[in-house]
C-alpha cells in the first residue's frame, strides 16, 4: 500500500509526466479521486486544478515578498492557508482579499521569534482547524551588512532567532497536529548563503547553514510518521529583503519562482521527497 503525503485531506495525486512519448504515470490514490475524476485510469483526463483541496497549509512570513507567492500559489491549488507575519493588519487583509476572490484563507499576527505566541497560534490551528498538512517557514530578516567582528550581539540574537529559531519553534507547535493528520510537508526557505560563504553576512548565512542542517535532521526524524522536511535555498531574489545594490532586478529570481519549487514539493507523489532544491537564475543579475 503507498504512503499517503495529506491523507487527512483526502487529496487525490496524479503525476503526469508529459514526456515526448506522452509517458503518463498516474499515482492514484483513494479519497475524493474517483468524485474528481469518475475513470481515474484514463490518461487524457485534466489534472486536478485543486490538487491540495481540503489540506491546510501555514505560511510564516506570508505577508510579503517570498512568502506572499508561495500563499498565493498554495491557496490557488485549493489549500486553506494560514498566513502570518508580525504585521496583523497586513495578513488579515491578504487574507480578506484572497478570501473574496473564493480562496480559502485567515491571516494571524504571529511572531516567531516569541515562544510564547508561536505556542497560543499553535493551540488556534489546532483548535480551529485540528490538522495541518503543510509548514512553510518563510520568515526571515538579513540583518545589516558588515563584517562579523563588528557585529552587535543584538543584531546577531535577532538574526539567529528568526531564521533558526523561529523554525524550531514552529516546527515545535505544528508537529504534533502533522503527526495527528496522518503525514505532512514542511518547506524551509532558506538560501544559497546556507551552502556558501557570505562574507558581510556571516551571521545571516550561519542561520541558513543552520537551518539546513536542521531541515535535514529533521527530516530523517520525521519521515517514520510520513512528513517529508524539504529545503528550498534561493539565489537573490527580487523582493524587500535586501536591496540587491548592483543587481538586475529583471534577472533575479521573482517571488513566484521560489512559490513554483514549492508547488512541485506538494504536488509530487507520496513515494517521492524531494529534500532539497537549489534556485539559481538563469542569468548572473
Ligand atoms: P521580505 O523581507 O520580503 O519578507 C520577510 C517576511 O518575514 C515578512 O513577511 C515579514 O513579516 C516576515 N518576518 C520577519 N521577521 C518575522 C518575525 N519575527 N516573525 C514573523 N514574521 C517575520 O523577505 P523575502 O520574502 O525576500 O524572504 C523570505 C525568506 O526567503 C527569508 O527567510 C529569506 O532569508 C529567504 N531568502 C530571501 C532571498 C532574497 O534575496 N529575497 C534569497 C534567499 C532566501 P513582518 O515584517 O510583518 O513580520
Amino acid at each position: 500500500m503507498q504512503t499517503v503525503p495529506f491523507p487527512d485531506a483526502r487529496v487525490p495525486t496524479r503525476t503526469h509526466c508529459l514526456l515526448p512519448r506522452q509517458c503518463t504515470a498516474i499515482v492514484e490514490q483513494r479519497f475524493i479521486a474517483l468524485a474528481l475524476f469518475g475513470d481515474d485510469n484514463n490518461p487524457m483526463k485534466p489534472l486536478n486544478s485543486v490538487p491540495l483541496e481540503g489540506a491546510v497549509a501555514v505560511v510564516t512570513g506570508g505577508g510579503r515578498g517570498i512568502g506572499l507567492a508561495i500563499v498565493r500559489k498554495l491557496a490557488g491549488l485549493g489549500a486553506r492557508v494560514v498566513l502570518t507575519g508580525r504585521d496583523e493588519a497586513l495578513v488579515k487583509r491578504i487574507a480578506a482579499d484572497l478570501t473574496g476572490a473564493g480562496r480559502r484563507a485567515d491571516g494571524l499576527r504571529c511572531d516567531v521569534t516569541d515562544s510564547h505566541e508561536v505556542e497560543v497560534f499553535g493551540k488556534h490551528l489546532q483548535k480551529t482547524f485540528g490538522k495541518v498538512h503543510i509548514l512553510v517557514n518563510s520568515a526571515g530578516i538579513g540583518g545589516p551588512s558588515g563584517e562579523l567582528h563588528r557585529l552587535a550581539p543584538a543584531d546577531w540574537d535577532s538574526i539567529l532567532n528568526t531564521n533558526l529559531r523561529g523554525v524550531y519553534y514552529m516546527i515545535r507547535a505544528v508537529v504534533p497536529l502533522m503527526i495527528d493528520s496522518g503525514g505532512g510537508h514542511i518547506i524551509n526557505i532558506s538560501s544559497l548563503a546556507g551552502k556558501n560563504p557570505l562574507p558581510r553576512g556571516v551571521a545571516y548565512s550561519a542561520s541558513k547553514w543552520g537551518l539546513n542542517g536542521l531541515s535535514y535532521g529533521a527530516a530523517e526524524e520525521l519521515r517514520g510518521h510520513n512528513i517529508r522536511v524539504s529545503v528550498v535555498c534561493p539565489g537573490s531574489v527580487n523582493t524587500e529583503f535586501s536591496s540587491h545594490a548592483g543587481k538586475s532586478a529583471e534577472r533575479m529570481l521573482q517571488p513566484d519562482d521560489v512559490a513554483h519549487a514549492v508547488e512541485a514539493l506538494v504536488t509530487q507523489a507520496p513515494q517521492s521527497f524531494m529534500s532539497e532544491i537549489l534556485l539559481r537564475p538563469t542569468q548572473k543579475p
